[in-house]
């Protein structure tokens, strides 16, 4: 339910439920404590609205009984046991019977309490004639309803019989009544306006005070918190938004921190591998100086190894430089249609040579199309050749004897290139990070081979830019396969 809803749900629960309450209580407490009077054909409601008539409805049966006694067994107004159990019925019903005959009560059902009222019962009944349903109401100081009827005994004698109604009993059962189903419905709607309370807290009135307490940590810099979302309405909404917000936040924090953190790691990781190098350059100049190198084989060594050195470093100044254009996408791509076996068997023969050197086996297979056209940036994708096939000739085992194959797979819209090495592998856990800017998985940079961690962070960024993938699977101790993937191109006449 949206906040409107339940604003106007509310409203209307305030003001229909004391009405429905007040009117439904008050009938229900009369229903239960004017048990045992005649309500009429409106139930309680009659009872309310028109006294006398339920008062009259109490003692139907009995009067009729009388009154037809009257015309059929007169006699039996004289039958002091036939009075009695009628008298008797009455008792239940608040009410006497009284039997005059000749001016003289010859039964009366509570005889003092008649002997006070009944002259002016009397009096009442002769002065008004033919009242209604035979009764008259005489208020006196205890009220009662009286019904009477005439009869004319066997010995023609006059005579009237009497029923007299206690009207004060159904006016304090009234008034209990109505106190009870006030108290009722007070209590009906104390209990709803609680259960409104609770409902409006539970939905508005906390939801807001944790979107406030929530709003305080944030300004406090506390992001590292949860925002409980279970509404629907608008207030849940804008808690969804809000928490949505917190983690936008959160990990734009954390990954401004991670980076921070990377370009610490770097720049230490760097000043490393520059100092190596270094080291070994002004070890291998301060011997020639010193005339170590005496002879021109041992000059030629120390100046071969400084050409090294210099170049390594040349190599990780070159590719810190590219990464950093790379990273300000500071360096525009040039993407042509190529032949894709064309183009990578001749990035591997580039290689093979050299490797042959170093004593690694390097082949080339294609399993697709030979036709088949990629949409590459040639010079973009060489570094990616280059990074990859470098990578597999570092994390080498020394043990064997290196082996790189560079293979081209078919993959729907893309072909798949993957350099296979039989390397040191990379463990599980490092896996699913060697992709990240400045990770290196040997951490303790205990092997000994120079490295920045960015190569296949930059590997990445321009398969990502070529709109493909990449993948890595490896075994530790086994080796390593890294992959990515770039979109085909339609055949053009023109190639
Ligand atoms: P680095 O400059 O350290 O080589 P890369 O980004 O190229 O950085 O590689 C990240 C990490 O991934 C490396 O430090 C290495 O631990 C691991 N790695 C990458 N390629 C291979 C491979 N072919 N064999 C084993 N480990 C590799």
């Amino acid at each position: 339910m949206n906040l409107q809803k339940k604003i106007l749900f509310s409203f209307l629960v305030m003001i229909l439920s004391p009405c429905l309450v007040i009117t439904g209580c008050t009938l229900l407490a009369l229903g239960i404590g004017l048990h045992g009077f005649g309500t009429g054909k409106g139930g309680s409601v009659s009872i309310i609205t028109q006294p006398m008539l339920a008062l009259t409805e109490l003692t139907k049966s009995e009067y009729n009984e009388l009154s037809s006694a009257v015309l059929i067994y007169p006699e039996r107004f004289e039958n002091l046991k036939w009075i009695g159990e009628l008298n008797n019925d009455l008792e239940k019903k608040f009410s006497y019977l009284v039997v005059e005959k000749g001016g003289d009560v010859i039964f009366a059902g509570r005889e003092s309490a008649y002997d006070e009222i009944r002259t002016a019962v009397l009096t009442t009944i002769a002065s008004k004639g033919e009242a209604f349903d035979g009764a008259v109401y005489l208020n006196s100081k205890n009220p009662v309803l009286v019904k009477h009827g005439e009869i004319v005994f066997p010995d023609k004698t006059e005579g009237v019989f009497l029923i007299v109604t206690e009207a004060s009993v159904l006016f304090t059962r009234m008034n209990r009544s109505f106190l009870a189903g006030i108290v009722m419905a007070v209590i009906c709607i104390a209990a709803i306006a609680l259960c409104l309370i609770m409902w409006l807290n539970d939905s508005i009135v906390r939801p807001l005070d944790s979107l406030r307490i929530a709003t305080r940590k944030i300004g406090e810099g506390n992001l590292n918190f949860r925002l409980k979302r279970d509404y629907n309405d608008e207030i849940g909404q804008l808690c969804n938004d809000f928490e949505e917000m917190r983690v936008h936040l959160k990990t734009q924090i954390d990954q401004r921190e991670q980076y921070e953190q990377d370009v610490r790691e770097m720049i230490s990781n760097v000043s490393h591998d520059l100092k190596t190098p270094l080291t070994a350059i002004k070890g291998y100049a301060e011997g020639m100086l010193d005339g170590v190198a005496d002879t021109k084989e041992r000059q030629e060594k120390y100046l071969k190894t400084i050409m090294v050195k210099a170049t390594d470093m040349t190599l990780l100044v070159d590719e810190l430089s590219y990464y950093a254009k790379l990273d300000n996408n500071k360096l525009p791509y040039n993407f042509e249609k190529v032949n894709a076996v064309d183009y990578f068997r001749d990035c591997v023969d580039e290689y093979a040579m050299e490797l042959e050197m170093k004593d690694f086996t390097m082949n080339f297979v294609s399993e697709i199309d030979p036709g088949t056209i990629a949409v590459i940036d040639c010079e973009q994708i060489r570094r990616v050749m280059n990074n990859l096939i470098g990578n597999a000739v570092k994390y080498r085992r020394e043990e064997i004897h290196g082996e790189i194959c560079v293979k081209l797979t078919d993959s729907g819209d893309s072909v798949r290139i993957s350099v296979i090495d039989n390397g040191i592998g990379i463990s599980k856990e490092a896996q699913p990070h060697i992709f990240e800017r400045f990770y290196r998985a040997d951490k303790s940079r205990t092997s000994g081979r120079a490295g920045t961690g960015i190569g296949l962070a930059i590997v990445d960024k321009i398969v990502k830019e070529h709109k493909g993938r990449v993948f890595v699977k490896s075994e530790l101790g086994k080796g390593t396969t890294i992959s990515f993937t770039v979109k085909k191109g339609a055949l053009s006449t023109n190639g």
